[in-house]
């Protein structure tokens, strides 16, 4: 039997962020994980997710404000460089440009408002049809290598990372404080306090967490969903080394689509481009089969054809992958006896993860939740 003060379980986005700020605050980690780092089945494998400041809401253009801040400690402590800018565009009536433009000015971030015939001028791929909004300061985040930076700093502040170490349950010691984690082949881990950061895992997981009845009665029905997402190769003469691809987010009355350099994934040979949040609902990750939507193939396939020049309509390459909606989309990041969850979910929580590492420590030690993420204000909103 080991023991260590705090055991974190998963080493995705959030549970390597969550691990870091733990160990760099003195406290004793172990980060299990069911297979290995940014886990090829789980949300944070790979190397392309959009860092973005474009949100509708000053509660989350601030926490991106902050979350950069976390990013730009982790580049300089790595030595790595893990968000490359690429500036982002948001465009389509229902994504409010002026609205965007307006808190990004609110919130200090620089920004252009662009008419229609000024973006296509500046981006002849793009067949932009109206307002549309520009902020250079936005990038595409290597996933693979963030987890493993945060990995890194937690190690060097003396956690240890075990993988291969699915968590098969967990029980509350009698008598004393303190848990015991069950893993592959009968071993055990005993822990003061239990982080779970299982991303799509975690509705699994959670019938075989010694949760308070309360809290567990409170938490917000956790959605996931295996989205689909294809990879569309430049067209002449978009290709050139040096083209000016931004990410964007394009919201029209039918579709929301985010789209985004396809990085080594796909042999950097064209554009990302998915559908947000149309993906099959699954009970837990678990449930996935990884085989791609055609219907959804094909509606990405005329979006391209109609709206993006740039690009050759005919996919090269193609991915599933998990999202872990709450009811509000707003991060899980709560605490009870002992045990906290953390899942930055819906979608968009890689540009969040070492801020949300940073919260879910605080909140493991002892700290007062964000009011907006706890179980029940989740619950209630939801
Ligand atoms: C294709 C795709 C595109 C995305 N695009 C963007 C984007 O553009 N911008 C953005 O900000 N966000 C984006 N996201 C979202 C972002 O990547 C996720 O919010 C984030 O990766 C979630 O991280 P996580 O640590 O919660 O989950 P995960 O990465 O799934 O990590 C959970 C880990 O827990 C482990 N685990 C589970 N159960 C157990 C157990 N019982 N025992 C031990 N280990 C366990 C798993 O193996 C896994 O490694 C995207 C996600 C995907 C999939």
């Amino acid at each position: 039997m080991e023991s260590s003060t705090y055991v974190v379980i998963g080493a995705g986005l959030a549970g390597a962020a969550t691990a870091w700020h733990l160990a760099r605050s003195g406290h004793e980690v172990s980060v299990v994980e069911r297979t290995t780092p940014a886990a090829a089945d789980g949300s944070s494998h790979g190397s392309a997710r959009i860092f973005r400041y474009g949100h509708d809401e000053p509660f989350w253009m601030d926490l991106v404000v902050r979350a950069r801040a976390v990013y730009d400690e982790l580049e300089a402590v790595s030595g790595t460089r893990l968000i490359t800018p690429t500036g982002s565009l948001d465009f389509g009536a229902r994504r409010q440009p002026a609205l965007l433009a307006r808190l990004m000015a609110d919130a200090g971030v620089e920004h252009e408002l662009l008419t229609a015939a000024q973006a296509r001028q500046r981006w002849p791929q793009l067949a932009i049809d109206g307002e549309a909004l520009w902020h250079p300061a936005a990038g595409v985040i290597d996933a693979e290598p963030t987890v493993e930076a945060m990995l890194e700093q937690a190690r060097r502040h003396g956690a240890r990372v075990l993988t291969h170490w699915p968590v098969e349950g967990v029980e509350r010691l009698g008598g004393r404080a303190g848990f015991r984690l069950r893993g592959p082949g009968g071993q055990t881990l005993e822990a003061g306090h239990v982080v779970v950061a299982a991303g799509g895992f975690l509705p699994a997981l959670l019938d075989r967490l010694p949760l308070p009845a309360g809290f567990r009665a409170s938490l917000p029905a956790l959605r996931v969903t295996q989205e689909s997402a294809v990879h569309f190769p430049f067209a002449e003469p978009f290709a050139e080394p040096g083209a000016a691809w931004p990410t964007f987010i394009h919201d029209t009355n039918d579709l929301r689509i985010y789209c985004l350099p396809g990085g080594r994934d796909a042999g950097d040979r064209g554009q990302k481009i998915a559908e947000f949040g149309t993906g099959r609902p699954l009970g837990s990750a678990y449930d996935q089969d990884g085989v791609v939507d055609t219907a959804n193939v094909a509606r990405l396939v005329e979006y391209v054809r109609r709206h993006l020049p740039g690009l050759e309509p005919e996919p090269y390459a193609s991915t599933t992958c998990l999202f872990t909606f709450t009811p509000t989309d707003d991060f899980l990041v709560d605490s009870a006896d002992g045990i906290t969850l953390v899942s930055p979910c819906s979608g968009h929580g890689a540009k969040f993860a070492p801020l949300v590492g940073q919260l879910a420590a605080h909140v493991a030690t002892g700290g007062v939740p964000v009011d907006r993420f706890t179980a029940a204000a989740i619950s209630r909103a939801g």
